[in-house]
């Protein structure tokens, strides 16, 4: 199947304190600027993947908003759904790692440029070459991205395309109240659902912990395909008829953020493409880990080559 996929949000550039525990209260070095975004990596991992990836975003007219367009466009996404807007900043995100993958976030995004996508940004035509329209949690910042969403999941579906939705929920957004309507309102709509194991907690419709109760209501829902990501413990998949788990692969780990878009990105592509489930689900799980082996969120993005010697190398241990 000719596998064409479209994502919208937020386009920034991430800065990352160099120690642990560094936070933000006192001065401190910080690595970076590095191209960033969830929906911006998500993108980027499917163009290196070889596949027509098609990212619509904002940034200003400056060198953070430039650098992150060379990039992508290196890297083969379609870029003419970003808009360079002559009065606003590129975004920003300063991140800081705390002990046991904890990490804390400085967003500058609802004021920055990407902040200002609205659904005038959406080409429709460009829309309409897309059979899949992939969505982060992340990026429902603001009403304005929120209508976005809305308006691209009807041109998508209209057209016969499927929508993923990877909640990736950051703490410090959570007291956004459009959020959690937006929630509610994209998973009526989702075919593949990617949330992490720790999220699960949060659409346990019945307040229930139980994964595979939590499950049946996501299917009772209309969701056909959920991915649970698991950190260094892998991923499983459900289908109504299927079930699979897929331990993750032992790296060390430089760089944990970008490990959750690389995978769900690899692994929408590769279903889309038609590969099994276990090959897909393997070929994400090793997406996340080179991920994590780079520092910077968009540095580990990988091609289907890189990917499959990581496969090797590891089976030949
Ligand atoms: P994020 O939102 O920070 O990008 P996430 O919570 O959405 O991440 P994770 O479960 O952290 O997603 O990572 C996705 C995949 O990457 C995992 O399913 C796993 O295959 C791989 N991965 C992540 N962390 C590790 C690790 N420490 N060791 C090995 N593999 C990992
Ligand atoms: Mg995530």
């Amino acid at each position: 199947m000719n596998v064409t996929i479209a994502t919208l949000g937020e386009l920034l550039v991430e800065f990352l304190a160099k120690k642990e525990n560094q936070g933000f209260s006192t001065p401190g070095e910080f690595w970076g600027p590095y191209p960033s975004g969830a929906p911006a990596i998500f993108a980027d991992q499917v163009a290196k993947l070889g596949f027509k990836s098609l990212l619509f975003s904002c940034v200003g007219d400056d060198a953070f908003g430039s650098m992150n367009i060379s990039r992508l466009a290196r890297d083969g996404v379609n870029v003419r759904g970003i808009a360079v807007l002559p009065n606003a900043t590129t975004g920003s995100a300063f991140v800081s790692y705390r002990s046991q993958a904890q990490r804390d976030f400085i967003f500058n995004m609802p004021n920055s440029a990407c902040g200002l996508l609205n659904v005038n940004h959406l080409d429709e035509s460009l829309l309409k070459q897309c059979n899949h329209f992939h969505i982060m949690g992340s990026s429902l910042f603001s009403f304005r991205l929120i209508d976005a969403v809305r308006k691209a999941i009807g041109i998508v579906k209209a057209n016969g395309g499927t929508v993923s939705f990877d909640p990736n929920i950051r703490k410090e957004m959570l007291n956004i109240p459009e959020m959690s309507q937006a929630f509610e309102y994209i998973l009526d709509y989702t075919d593949f659902f990617l949330p992490s194991d720790g999220e699960l907690d949060y659409f346990g419709l019945s307040k229930s912990r139980d994964e595979e109760k939590i499950v049946a209501s996501l299917f009772a829902r209309g969701i056909s395909h959920v991915v649970i990501k698991r950190g260094p413990r892998g991923a499983s998949y459900y289908s109504a008829s299927e079930r699979y788990h897929m331990p993750g692969y032992a790296v060390d780990v430089v760089d944990p953020t970008g490990a959750g878009d690389c995978f769900g990105a690899t692994f929408v592509s590769l279903f889309l493409a038609g590969y099994s489930v276990s090959d897909a689900l393997a070929r994400a799980n090793a997406s996340g880990s080179l991920a994590i082996s780079q520092r910077g969120p968009m540095e580990g993005t990988s091609t289907l080559a890189e990917i499959e010697e990581f496969i090797a190398s590891q089976e030949a241990r």
